[in-house]
């Protein structure tokens, strides 16, 4: 059975070379070819022995997954419809703006946490993705785009699934992501959303990578933030703020407070104010961003009046916010209407 050699490990990879007597120069030309360009196909590289690249082609897979679709709104937003070797499917979203192009990321097939405006934790769990899967979403969307003579610019995992509940894989992909011999992004340009696993924010605390960390807050109290996110009742709101207190953010970072605006649920005046009592003494800056329908959600999207005059609110009371666009809605593109579905 071939393997996608992107789940090796650097380990496994320099163990593979050595029973085949390889040089040692090798290493740096394989993650040259697989990570810094945009190889197509393992025969396609050019400094490699024909005999070496027929081993590698009779072992692995370049790529895990293949485009099966693309998508592109009006504002620009394009949906990548990827599909893995045993048939799951899922998105990325590449989101263009002023002098940014974002890549969104799935890290699993699904969503274990069942957020109640989130269509992606409506439709439940299959599987959680491989680092390979996860940095493929990276590589194909990048060699798409540079094709067109662009260069993605950030990478966030915030599209279907919890980065956090799929811990090793996710992370072994963060730290390929930022690898100087690998992808090579700055660790400014990389995000993690996390609806907020506390054993997992600790163990991130110590492995002192120094990426941008994103927490889904979305409410200010445990009882709406329970009846919204069922992973309150676990990781209670007191408790995740503690457990970024102890985190050891790096000089001048600070943490992205994600806030999904429901109509008439989490916005008032007194929301502003608790909020701002929560995150004493953090360094955070709060991005609204307004609810995005889909069939069936029980929840409304906010006016934009409604959302201003929250930002209004949480200024005045001193802490730096931002209300993120909705882009890509039109092909459910857009913050949590990523997900997997048959067909398309
Ligand atoms: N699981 C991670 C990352 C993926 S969700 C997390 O929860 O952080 C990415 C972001 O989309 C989260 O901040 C979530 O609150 C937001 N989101 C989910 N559904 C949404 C919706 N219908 N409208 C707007 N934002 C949504
Ligand atoms: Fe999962 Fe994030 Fe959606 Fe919650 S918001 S269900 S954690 S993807």
């Amino acid at each position: 059975m071939r393997r996608s050699i992107k789940n090796l490990t650097r380990e496994e990879l320099v163990a593979w070379l050595t029973e085949r007597n390889e040089p040692t120069y090798r290493l740096d030309q394989l993650e040259g070819w697989l990570y810094r360009k945009d190889t197509v196909t393992f025969q396609s590289i050019p400094n490699l022995p024909k005999t070496f690249r027929n081993e590698l082609e009779k072992e692995f897979f370049l790529y895990s997954l293949e485009e099966v679709a693309r998508e592109e709104a009006p504002d620009g937003t394009i949906k990548f419809l990827f599909q893995a070797k045993d048939g799951e499917r899922v998105e990325s979203a590449l989101i263009p703006e002023r002098n940014r192009l974002t890549l969104c990321v799935s890290t699993q097939v699904g969503c274990r946490m069942g957020c109640r405006f989130c269509l992606t934790g409506q439709e439940g769990f299959r599987r959680n993705l491989t680092r390979g899967e996860i940095l493929d979403q990276v590589l194909l969307v990048r060699g798409a785009i540079r094709a067109q003579g662009r260069e993605l610019t950030n990478v966030v995992f915030m599209g279907m699934g919890e980065p956090l509940d799929n811990y090793e894989e996710s992370l072994a992909a963060l730290r390929t992501l930022i690898s100087e011999r690998r992808l090579k992004f700055s660790h400014r340009k990389v995000t993690l959303s996390t609806v907020g696993l506390i054993p997992q924010i600790r163990r991130l605390a110590g492995e002192g990578l120094d990426l941008t960390l994103a927490i889904s807050l979305n409410a200010t109290d445990n009882k709406t933030r329970s009846a919204l996110m069922p992973i309150n009742h676990q990781y209670p709101l007191e408790e995740l703020i503690d457990a970024l207190m102890k985190y050891p953010l790096t000089h001048r970072k600070r943490f992205t407070l994600e806030y999904v605006v429901l109509k008439g649920i989490n916005h008032s005046p007194k929301n502003a104010q608790k909020l701002t009592q929560l995150v004493r003494g953090l360094r955070v800056k709060v991005n609204l961003i307004p609810f995005n329908p889909f069939p069936g959600s029980p929840f409304q999207r906010p006016s934009e009046g409604e959302v201003l005059e929250f930002q209004a609110h949480l200024r005045q009371r001193g802490i730096s916010t931002f209300i993120r666009k909705s882009r890509g809605q039109g092909i459910l593109a857009a913050c949590g209407l990523l997900r997997w579905k048959e067909g398309t």
